[in-house]
């Protein structure tokens, strides 16, 4: 039996008391709630923010802030590198499938300079230089990093542009991008209630969304929205029951957010008659460090490699986790290693260390043999600077020598002396799939009309992703379809009106 908390929708009609009235009503405070805020107040509505935390950021305050933007921002350029909407769609399209959805990508990427102009306007600056090595996350403010566009086969698809955008601060920067935006958004004339959890969407006899039910500091609530409401409560990762229903194999691991993401807009909406859509995929962060696993190789229980590991990271864990047994290791030699500054491998230290892949593939319980034979098939082509089973780059190929080491990514990574996401199994993720919305932000029902004076993005939504995801690009859209929903919501109130 469910233990959900009840999302039945409220007849206005039955509300005796409005809390509040306003113009466009958002629901959660993080990326796409503030864009959607701001740009509902600039188009001159009045602008109300609900969240349940006791202030705005959400799992956007602790991302690491990286923003998939490109087709030629000036950031690029400064850097050297030429781009387009049409290479950026043909990468992500890639890298986002199978089935990314093709409207919502090839708007993103026809506006994606002036979507990175945006940010710019709102305040946040992006350094000049390029990170050039696979990673996480960059230790440096450097403004540009790889997300595997120079990576096979994504490089003999679209030609190769950097296009992780990062907000000038050292590693996670998805604080500073916050901070900017609810910023924005509050100078704008949006107005914010912190512990204030919405319950249930209000509709009027004619089916329309008039508002939200809401719970702050036990009292229960009633919020008038006359233009429309707009949900970017963000995804479900943590509601145990959504994922049991729709993404299982999320459970058994770590989650990538900020512990609030329970799926209750989704719900909300659901309980309207509001469709879903990609409700399975999920974003997938294996704890193997790139930088170590591009200078040797990534292989799974039975010590085969399986992908090429200068990839962008996420795709090498989709390989690892939806397709390979696990356990996954990481296997090194001493130059591969040190070859890595110490600050920059986030307290790995390798589990195993031997002379000899006989002995380490002993002690990983691999099938004797197993290692010999990767390894030294690796090693035959990497010293023609080849690997033509997975098209490494030879800039990466070398043949290993022992000692060897072996990484396991269950022990996770210890920023600062803390453990973060991923010790337990090695690996965390956060769900991709939501409501089903258009370009604008408006919230479809399962037959495909628009459920009146509803809105969604961000995670609370289903946005450009297929079966794939790529770093940023969650911000990215979350960001640039909320500004849609909060346009499309503030001329609601005229047509409501
Ligand atoms: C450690 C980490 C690193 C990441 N790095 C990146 C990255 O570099 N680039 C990238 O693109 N993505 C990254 N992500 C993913 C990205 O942060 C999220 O997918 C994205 O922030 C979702 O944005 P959102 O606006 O949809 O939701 P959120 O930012 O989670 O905001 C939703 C808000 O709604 C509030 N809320 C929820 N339900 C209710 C309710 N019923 N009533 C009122 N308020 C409610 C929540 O409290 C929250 O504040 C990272 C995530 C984490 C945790």
């Amino acid at each position: 039996m469910s233990t959900a908390r009840p999302v039945t929708p409220v007849r206005a009609g039955t509300v005796t008391r409005w809390a509040a009235e306003t113009d466009v009503l958002v629901v959660g405070h993080g990326c796409a709630g503030a864009a959607a805020a701001f740009e509902a107040a600039s188009a001159g509505a009045g602008v109300l923010v609900l969240e349940r935390a006791g202030g705005p950021g959400g799992s956007s305050a602790l991302s690491g802030g990286e923003l998939y933007l490109g087709g030629g921002t000036e950031v690029q350029r400064a850097c050297g590198f030429e781009d387009s909407p049409e290479e950026m769609y043909s990468y992500l399209r890639a890298a986002l499938g199978p089935h990314a959805d093709d409207e919502k990508l090839r708007l993103y990427c026809e506006e994606s300079v002036a979507h990175f102009q945006w940010f710019v306007d709102r305040g946040l600056a992006f350094e000049p230089t390029l990170w050039d090595a696979p990673t996480w996350m960059p230790t440096t403010r450097d403004g540009l990093m790889w997300l595997g566009e120079n990576a096979w086969p994504y490089n003999e698809i679209a030609r190769p542009a950097p296009r992780g955008h990062r907000t000038a601060t050292e590693a996670f920067g998805g604080w500073l991008v916050m901070e900017k935006l609810v910023a924005a958004a509050g100078e704008a004339g949006a107005v914010t209630h912190s512990d204030t959890l919405a319950t249930a969407l209000i509709v009027d006899d004619t089916g329309r969304v008039v508002g939200a039910t809401a719970r702050r500091h036990g009292e229960d609530l009633a919020y008038r929205a006359r233009g429309g409401v707009v949900l970017t409560t963000g995804g479900f990762a943590d509601n145990e029951e959504m994922l049991a229903d729709h993404a299982p194999h999320l459970l058994a691991h770590g989650r990538v957010s900020d512990g609030l993401d329970d799926g209750s807009g989704i719900r909300m909406a659901a309980a309207l008659g509001a469709a879903t859509r990609r409700m399975g995929v999920v974003e997938l962060a294996l704890t193997a460090l790139p930088a170590l696993a591009v200078r040797g190789m990534l292989v799974n229980a039975h010590g085969q490699r399986f992908v090429n590991e200068d990839v962008y990271p996420g795709l090498f864990s989709v390989a690892a986790v939806l397709t390979q047994p696990a356990p996954y290791w990481v296997i090194v030699d001493e130059e591969g290693y040190e070859a890595v500054p110490e600050r920059e491998r986030w307290g790995v230290v390798p589990r195993f260390v031997s002379e000899t892949l006989g002995e380490l593939e002993g002690e990983l319980g691999m099938p004797p043999g197993a290692l010999d034979s990767s390894v030294g098939t690796y090693n035959t082509h990497a010293a023609r600077g080849r690997d033509p089973y997975f098209h490494k780059d030879a800039r990466w190929l070398r043949p290993l020598e022992g000692p060897f080491a072996a990484i396991d990514p269950r022990a996770g990574f210890h920023q600062g002396g803390r453990p973060s996401a991923g010790a337990g199994t090695g690996v965390a993720g956060f769900t991709l799939g939501g409501l089903r919305t258009t370009v604008d932000g408006a919230v479809l029902d399962v037959s495909g009309a628009v459920l009146p004076g509803l809105f969604a993005a961000g995670r609370a939504a289903s946005g450009i992703h297929g079966e794939g995801y790529v770093s940023g690009t969650s911000l990215g859209d979350g960001t640039f379809f909320g500004r849609r929903a909060g346009v499309a919501a503030a001329a609601g109130l005229r047509s409501a009106s």
